[in-house]
């Protein structure tokens, strides 16, 4: 980080800060420009405290040089990662952008594997499904725990997909990876902390979703939370964010993918279903997502959204996914990808 004097600062002000910084265990270095100068401080910098720093008279701001998430950061690590997911070992991060769909939550073993076979045929490297279900009221289905488990992993020996499910609460993470091959971290729990441990203990990818109201630094730090515990495999996934806009359940700021892969070698999935809420809307957004460079698209699909315990409204059918995948895959082609 940079300590930026304000104009004016004498000598006694700079030789204060120098003080303060090798008290941190930091080592300065002072650059005295025409009208300014700026202390420049090397080494751990989550050793000082910098509200201390800024406090010290004469000193304008703090700017941090390297990106508070250490871990996840392109920075600190050049190449991108890929994480290998499933029984095919798909690479998501790769050159091949990687569709994952299926149903909001696991209702039945008919549902799963007839959704299962479509999902595959369409070209999908993923099925998803939630058995544990995050539900805002506690009167709705709330899924069907180990059995739906089961059956998701009764579809991945039929079809080869890579299953991709929710962990809710720490006491699942080893029912859940014991299952699934990605955990999912919902959006509502993208800082519930000793759960993004638990998964950072374990040898199973992760898919990380951005809170509904986190910033991009905050879901950075959500993927450290997991990556220092050990576990690298980490998706980062954006599912909108709430707004004060209403025609759309969540809005999809796309532009955070680039922006993702300026800062992070993590690989980044966009969620289209929870992040506009409505079927209609979902292949387009699919097709953006491509287009803007995401690694992967998760997207919620059912055999009959009108009778889907969960997410219906913005649930497409097997048959759309069908249609929309060759769009997708010229779109993949034009970037010099491949789906
Ligand atoms: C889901 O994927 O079904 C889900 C609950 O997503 P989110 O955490 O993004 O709301
Ligand atoms: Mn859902």
């Amino acid at each position: 980080m940079i300590v930026v004097m304000k104009p004016g600062a004498g000598k006694e002000h700079v030789q204060h800060v120098v003080e303060l910084v090798q008290e941190f265990g930091l080592k300065e270095h002072v650059i005295y420009g025409t009208d300014r100068t700026v202390v420049a401080c090397l080494g751990d910098k989550r050793m000082a405290d910098k509200g201390a720093i800024e406090n010290a008279p004469m000193v304008e701001r703090i700017v941090p040089i390297l990106a508070p998430f250490k871990r996840a950061s392109l920075e600190v690590k050049k190449e991108r990662t890929q994480v290998e997911i499933g029984p095919n070992k798909f690479s998501m991060g790769g050159r091949q952008v990687g569709i994952i769909a299926g149903p909001c939550s696991v209702e039945s073993r008919d549902q799963i594997l007839r959704t299962a076979e479509a999902v595959k045929e369409a070209g999908c490297i993923g099925l998803r499904g939630g058995a544990f279900k995050p539900r805002t009221s506690p009167y709705s289905f709330q899924g069907m725990g180990e059995e739906g488990l089961k059956i998701l992993a009764e579809a991945r020996d039929q079809t080869g997909l890579a299953i991709v499910t929710e962990v809710v609460g720490v006491e699942q993470v080893d029912l859940c990876a014991h299952y699934a091959d990605v955990l999912q971290i919902g959006a509502r729990n993208m800082q519930h902390f000793p759960l993004l441990e638990a998964v950072g203990r374990i040898d199973k990818p992760v898919l990380l979703k951005r809170g509904m109201s986190a910033h991009l630094d905050e879901f950075l730090l959500a993927a450290e939370y997991i990556m220092n515990e050990g576990n690298d495999q980490v998706i980062l996934c954006e599912r909108g964010v709430r707004t004060f806009e209403r025609y759309v359940r969540n809005t999809l700021p796309l532009a955070i993918v680039p922006e993702l892969n300026n800062l992070t070698h993590l690989p980044v999935v966009v969620d289209p279903s929870h992040g506009t809420g409505h079927a209609h809307l979902v292949p387009a957004m699919c097709r953006a997502a491509v287009a803007v460079g995401a690694d992967g698209v998760m997207l919620e699909c059912h055999p009959d959204p009108e009778h889907a315990a969960s997410d219906g409204a913005q649930s497409i059918t097997p048959e759309g996914l069908k249609s929309m995948m060759a769009t997708l895959k010229r779109i993949a082609e034009a970037i010099g990808r491949t789906l």
